[in-house]
C-alpha cells in the first residue's frame, strides 16, 4: 500500500504572497485534492527580522481569497503542529540530538569573521568556497573541553568522506546530479541555536510526513543538501517536484518592474479570484494543451504533476485581463453587482443610491457594465454619471458635440418629450425619442450623441436609453437644461 499524499505550502512571511508563491500553493492544493491527500500550510517564519504577523495574515487572506483551503495549518490546526516554524524549536533540538548521538554533526567554533576571510581568499585563489572542515579535524578531547567551557559554536553536518555525487530525481525535471565535492559541511544549527533553512525544512517535512515537496526551482540547489540531512536522520526522502520560474515578457524573472505581482494587488485592481486561479494554474501546467478555462473543480479532479512544463512560463497581463473579462461576463448580474460594490464605494459612488435599498437598480447596472469591463475597478469610470446629481462634462465632448448648431433644438425637444412621458422605462424612452431626429432633420447618430453628452458628460457611455431609465427623470431634465449653456445655436 502506498502512503497517501501529504503536501505542503511553506511560505516565509517576509512579504506579501506573490503570484509565484500562489501558483506553488495552487499546485500543491490541486495535487492533494486530486489524489485525496492532505494539503498543509506551514509558515516558515524563522527569519526574525523580516517575518511579521501582518505578512502571515496577508498570505492567509490571499490564499483564502483564491479559494484554497488547507487540511492542516494555521487557523485549522492538525495532528502534526504547531504549523509555525518559530514554535517548533523542540523538534529541531531533538533532531540535532539524534545527529549528535549518531556522530553525524560536529561543533564548529570558527568565528564568523574568520570564515568570511577564508571565503574571500578562496574566491581570489579559485579554491573551494565551502567550509574547509577545520573543526572536523579537532581532537575530541579539545572539542569536549571547548564545549564544556561554553565556547560559542554552530553545528555542521559531517558529510560522509565517501559521499557519492547526489542525484536528485525530480518529478518534473528528471535527474540532476550534484557533485559531492560541492557539499561542504554546511551549518544545520547556528551559534545562536536557530536552525538553518535546510535543516528546519527537512525536520518539519519529515515530522509532518510530507510525501511530495512541490516548490519553485530556485530551491533546486538546496535539494541535494536536504537529501543528505534526510539520510543522516535515517528518514525517507520525499518526491521532489521543482516548478519552473515565472518570467516577465522580457525573459527576466517576474518582479515589480513588470507590474503587479502580489495577489493582494491583483485583488485591488479588480481581478476575480477564479480568474487569477485559472490563469495561475495554467502558468506552467495544462489540462490538454488547449483548454483555457479551468475551474477549481477541474483542478481538483484533473491536476497532475506530469503535465507541468519544464520550461519557464511567461506572465502575460493581457491574457489575464482577457480571462478576467471572460469571468466577469460569466457572473450572474446580481453577483457582479455585489462584487463591483466595494470598487464603486472606493470611488465614493454610493451616496445617491444604496445597494440595500435598490438592489435591482444595481443588478441592472451590472448587466450594462458586464460587457464593457475587464476588471471590477473599471466599473466606476462607466457608471459615475449615474451616481451624481450633476454630470461632470468632458470639455472636449462639450466642444465637439454640444457646440454645434442645432443642439438647442435637440435638447428642447428631448426635454419636452421626456417631461410628458407616461412610463419611465428604457423601452418607452427609446420609443418616444426614436421619432425625433427626423423632425429636426438630424442624422440619428448625431442627434443621440447630443443627448448622450448632455446626460452622461461623455461621447462614450453605457447604452443611452437604459442609462436614461436608470436616472431619475428630474435629474435627466435638469441635465438637458444645464447642457443648453454649451449650445451655440
Ligand atoms: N520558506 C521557503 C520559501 O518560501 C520554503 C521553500 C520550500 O518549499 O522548501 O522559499
Amino acid at each position: 500500500m502506498t502512503a497517501s499524499v501529504r503536501v505542503r505550502f511553506a511560505p516565509s512571511p517576509t512579504g506579501a504572497l506573490h503570484v509565484g508563491g500562489a501558483r506553488t500553493a495552487i499546485y500543491n492544493w490541486a495535487f492533494a485534492r486530486r489524489t485525496g491527500g492532505t494539503f498543509i500550510l506551514r509558515i516558515d517564519d524563522t527569519d526574525p527580522n523580516r517575518s511579521t504577523a501582518e505578512n502571515t495574515a496577508q498570505i492567509i487572506r490571499s490564499l483564502r481569497w483564491l479559494g484554497l483551503d488547507w487540511d492542516e495549518g494555521p487557523e485549522v490546526g492538525g495532528p502534526f503542529g504547531p504549523y509555525f516554524q518559530t514554535q517548533r524549536a523542540d523538534f529541531y533540538r531533538a533532531a540535532l540530538e539524534q545527529l549528535k548521538a549518531a556522530g553525524r554533526v560536529y561543533p564548529c567554533f570558527c568565528p564568523a569573521v574568520e570564515l568570511q576571510a577564508k571565503r574571500a581568499l578562496a574566491q581570489v585563489q579559485g579554491g573551494t568556497r565551502g567550509y574547509d572542515r577545520t573543526c572536523r579535524r579537532l581532537d575530541p578531547t579539545v572539542v569536549a573541553s571547548r564545549l564544556a567551557a561554553g565556547e560559542p559554536h554552530a553545528w555542521r553536518l559531517a558529510v560522509p568522506e565517501d559521499q557519492e555525487d547526489i542525484v536528485v530525481q525530480d518529478a518534473i525535471r528528471g535527474e540532476t546530479a550534484f557533485p559531492a565535492s560541492a557539499m561542504d559541511d554546511y551549518v544545520l544549527v547556528r551559534a545562536d541555536g536557530t536552525p538553518t533553512y535546510n535543516f528546519a525544512t527537512v525536520v518539519d517535512d519529515s515530522e509532518m510526513h510530507i510525501t511530495h515537496v512541490i516548490r519553485g526551482d530556485d530551491h533546486l540547489s538546496n535539494t541535494p543538501r536536504q537529501i543528505l540531512v534526510y539520510e543522516a536522520l535515517g528518514r525517507p526522502v520525499p518526491v521532489f517536484a521543482h516548478l519552473p520560474m515565472i518570467w516577465g515578457p522580457d525573459g527576466r524573472k517576474l518582479s515589480k518592474r513588470h507590474g503587479a505581482t502580489s495577489v493582494e494587488a491583483f485583488r485591488e485592481e479588480g481581478y476575480l479570484p477564479e480568474a487569477l486561479l485559472n490563469y495561475l494554474a495554467l502558468l506552467g501546467w495544462s489540462l490538454d494543451g488547449e483548454t483555457t478555462i479551468v475551474l477549481a473543480e477541474t483542478l481538483k479532479s484533473q491536476f497532475s504533476l506530469d503535465r507541468i512544463a519544464k520550461s519557464p512560463a511567461v506572465f502575460d497581463h493581457e491574457k489575464l485581463l482577457w480571462m478576467n473579462g471572460y469571468y466577469i461576463r460569466g457572473l450572474e448580474p446580481s453577483e457582479l453587482a455585489e462584487r463591483m460594490l466595494p470598487f464603486l464605494e472606493r470611488e465614493g459612488l454610493t451616496a445617491a443610491r444604496q445597494y440595500e435599498t435598490h438592489p435591482q437598480w444595481f443588478v441592472a447596472l451590472a448587466t450594462l457594465v458586464a460587457e464593457r469591463i475587464r476588471r471590477l475597478s473599471e466599473a466606476a469610470q462607466w457608471v459615475g454619471f449615474l451616481f451624481t446629481e450633476q454630470v461632470t462634462m468632458d470639455p472636449l465632448a462639450a466642444d465637439t458635440v454640444l457646440a454645434r448648431p442645432g443642439t438647442r433644438k435637440v435638447l428642447d425637444q428631448v426635454k419636452q418629450t421626456l417631461a410628458t412621458l407616461e412610463e419611465w422605462t428604457s423601452a418607452e424612452i427609446e420609443r418616444s425619442l426614436r421619432a425625433l431626429p427626423e423632425t429636426v432633420g438630424l442624422k440619428p447618430r448625431l442627434f443621440f450623441q447630443i443627448v448622450r453628452v448632455a446626460v452622461t458628460g461623455s461621447t462614450v457611455s453605457l447604452p443611452l436609453f437604459e442609462s436614461l431609465a436608470m436616472l431619475d427623470r428630474r435629474v435627466v431634465l435638469a441635465r438637458l437644461e444645464a447642457a443648453l449653456a454649451y449650445a451655440k445655436g
